[in-house]
């Protein structure tokens, strides 16, 4: 029998990824012993205020970038790749089912990251009891958030503290817009790639506030 495999999936538009994605990921694959941590770049993200300033190409490649930091992250496409708005209902059957295809009989421990500002509006996500029978969720700490009061089994949910890191995509979109620097809040690579591309420089949403992510 294959070895028992633990995957992370941690959904998000990161637009862009920055370094408060980048250390929950890592904090919790440390904690939880995880073998993987899969990046879900969102298509159409249905808790945002307002949709995605890059496009679902430049999200996808920034998210390429910045993962090469540590080998147990990666990247996957089945949202940018279908149609209509992100649920994480559809993100965990596609995972799944990839998974199966690809390696077939082996069992996989799923873990479905989330911050716990994004965990708040849990019980309005699509489908919130289907959900958790394909994954366990694990919500992390996030400065400026409290721990919401959810109503989910004890079992269903791990809360994990992750070293505080005080970043959001909305306050780089605005440093960049305003021609502030934006070092050391994404990875080198990705700051280049938001000044090589212009991504960013004209503020389209000046009223999206950070709001969690992923239905
Ligand atoms: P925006 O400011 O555009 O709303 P964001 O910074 O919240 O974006 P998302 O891509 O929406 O970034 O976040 C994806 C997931 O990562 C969510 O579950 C969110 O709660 C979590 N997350 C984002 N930033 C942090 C952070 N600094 N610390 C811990 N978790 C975070």
């Amino acid at each position: 029998m294959p070895e028992t495999c633990r995957i992370g999936v941690l959904g998000g538009t990161f637009d862009p990824i920055h370094a408060g994605h980048l250390a929950a990921a890592g904090a919790v694959a440390d904690r939880l012993g995880l073998d993987r941590v899969i990046f879900v770049p969102s298509g159409q993200p249905w808790m945002k205020a307002a949709p995605p300033q890059a496009g679902p190409a430049d999200r996808l490649r920034m998210v390429e970038l910045a993962i090469v930091q540590d080998p147990r992250f990666e990247v996957s496409r089945v949202d940018v790749d279908r149609p209509g708005p992100t649920y994480a209902v559809d993100t965990m059957a596609d995972l799944r089912a990839s998974h199966d295809r690809q390696s077939p009989g082996q069992q996989v421990d799923w873990h479905f990251i989330v911050g716990v500002d994004a965990l708040a509006g849990f019980m309005q996500w699509r489908e919130p009891s289907r959900l958790l029978t394909m994954t366990r969720l694990v919500a992390v700490t996030r400065p400026g958030h409290a721990r919401p009061v959810v109503p989910l089994p004890a079992d269903a949910v791990d809360f994990i503290a992750v070293p505080p890191v005080d970043v959001s995509s909305t306050r780089i979109r605005a440093l960049v817009a305003e021609g502030r620097s934006i070092t050391g809040l994404v990875a080198p690579a990705v700051e280049h790639y938001i000044s090589a591309h212009g991504l960013y420089r004209a503020s389209r949403s000046p009223g999206h506030q950070a709001a969690g992510d992923r239905p």
